[in-house]
């Protein structure tokens, strides 16, 4: 099963140039050339249905954002130290879909950065070094930030100033002793602090990804996360919400993951969020943003400048993103669109029994297997994952098992899209005696 003489010459060519950190995607590795709303096609002109890539989130190669850019690119490029009105207007825009309390944006490139200057903040604010995550998190990968992110560097490898949760996931953990999910969840967060203060390490943050996508893709019950936040507020920790997957409507329900946990009568308000991935719909943008407490002083001790991060162009870029979602209506598409695509993915489990879950929000679903042992239910999910590809559908695996597909399709996906990914998921299954 070689691959042809061109694919493999570019696979040698890459191994030698980018060294051994890199990875390629499938057995036989994809060489895509040209994306277009939710289809991407490769060299030889084959197109694919793409239910992966959540950064393109208003489509691949948007003329209203490759316009913004080229646009913008074609006047000026600067950084942040001249006066610029777009980046106060989209400041400005971004706050008003934010509660009254989150009050200041900071730019970066990456979600890795905002997580890092994110972090920095609440070691400041807080007096504190200690940090709580959960058992499978990933928030980035500067040192300090690989050093909280447990499914990068093991939990084994974690610093002493780093404590890790189990994920809140109903149907894995025994919560019985507990008025909710949530209390118990609490409860695991509460342990944490006090674990990190029996040995002397005062507690600054805990920080999670508000939809929990490298645990598992944890949405529901929503509200779950409101006991923990409080926990966290009794503490005098900072509760920093990682947006980067969640964020920008995607869960369809709310503009902003963690918004799912709170109600009209007791909003959920973090501490800080960051953003990044579908900011700026594939140009390098990203961002934290706080309540001026807990940046007081910080800015008051300290300057923060990020050569690139918040230059003009990728402001423009990002305003082109926040209009585009709002004015093509994608979250409420994505709750559309995503309601249709669990009921008919719900529907397929009476054929396929290897099915043992589906779960998410709006456009981030996953789709479990349970079989008899994790390691049958890994190999199957890869299985699917190859089987999909050849049906020219891409889609990526999650959950600490990594037994579970996870569904995360740009967010103008379209019914007949969903339609067309479980049709071809039934048809891979059936090859495959499932
Ligand atoms: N937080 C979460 C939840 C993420 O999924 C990621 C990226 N996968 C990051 C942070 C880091 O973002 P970046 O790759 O832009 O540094």
């Amino acid at each position: 099963d070689r691959l042809d003489p061109v694919t493999g010459d570019l696979v040698r060519r890459r191994i030698d140039a980018l060294g051994p950190s890199y990875r390629l995607f499938y057995r036989r590795p994809l060489h895509i050339v040209r994306g277009s709303g939710t289809k991407l096609y490769d060299v030889d002109g084959v197109e694919y249905l793409d239910t992966y890539n959540n950064v393109p989130s208003v489509g691949h190669a948007h003329p209203r954002v490759t316009a913004a850019i080229a646009e913008q690119a074609a006047v000026l490029s600067t950084h942040t130290r001249y006066l610029h009105e777009s980046i106060v207007r989209y400041a400005e825009d971004l706050l008003s879909t934010l509660p009254d309390e989150l009050g200041h944006v900071v730019f970066t490139c990456t979600g890795s950065e905002a997580n890092d200057l994110a972090l920095r903040i609440a070691k400041k604010h807080t007096g504190g070094t200690g940090v709580i995550v959960t058992r499978n998190a990933y928030h980035g990968v500067s040192t300090e930030i690989a050093s909280i992110s447990p499914s990068l560097v093991g939990v084994d490898a974690l610093p002493d100033w780093v404590r890790w949760v189990p994920a809140p996931d109903p149907r894995r953990v025994d919560w019985s002793g507990y008025a909710s999910l949530g209390e118990w969840f609490a409860a695991q967060v509460q342990a944490g602090i006090d674990d990190l203060a029996a040995n002397g390490v005062r507690f600054a943050a805990f920080v999670a990804d508000s939809i929990f996508a490298s645990d598992g893709v944890l949405a529901d019950p929503v509200g779950f996360l409101a006991p923990a936040r409080a926990v966290v507020a009794a503490a005098g920790g900072v509760y920093l919400a990682d947006e980067v997957q969640p964020g920008f409507g995607r869960t369809g329900d709310a503009m902003w993951g963690f918004e799912r946990h709170g109600t009209a009568a007791s909003p959920f308000v973090p501490d800080v969020m960051t953003i990044g991935k579908p900011m700026g719909n594939g140009f390098p943008v990203a961002a934290t943003v706080l309540t001026p407490e807990v940046v007081a002083e910080f800015g008051r001790d300290m300057r923060y400048f990020n050569t690139f991060g918040g230059n003009a162009v990728a402001i423009a870029a990002a305003q082109a993103v926040l209009d585009i979602v709002r004015d093509e209506g994608l979250q409420d598409n994505a709750r559309v669109v995503g309601a249709h695509l669990q009921e008919s993915l719900r529907a397929l489990q009476s054929q396929h029994l290897a099915i043992s879950d589906v779960r998410g929000a709006g456009l981030f679903v996953a789709l479990e297997f349970g079989l008899e042992s994790y390691a049958a239910a890994e190999d199957l999910t890869l299985a699917v994952v190859n089987g999909l590809k050849e049906h020219h559908v891409l889609v990526g695996t999650a959950g600490i098992y990594n037994d579970a597909l996870k569904i995360r399709p740009p967010l103008c996906f379209s019914i007949e899209d969903a339609d067309r990914f479980v049709t071809e998921l039934d048809a891979v299954l059936t090859e495959l005696g499932q």
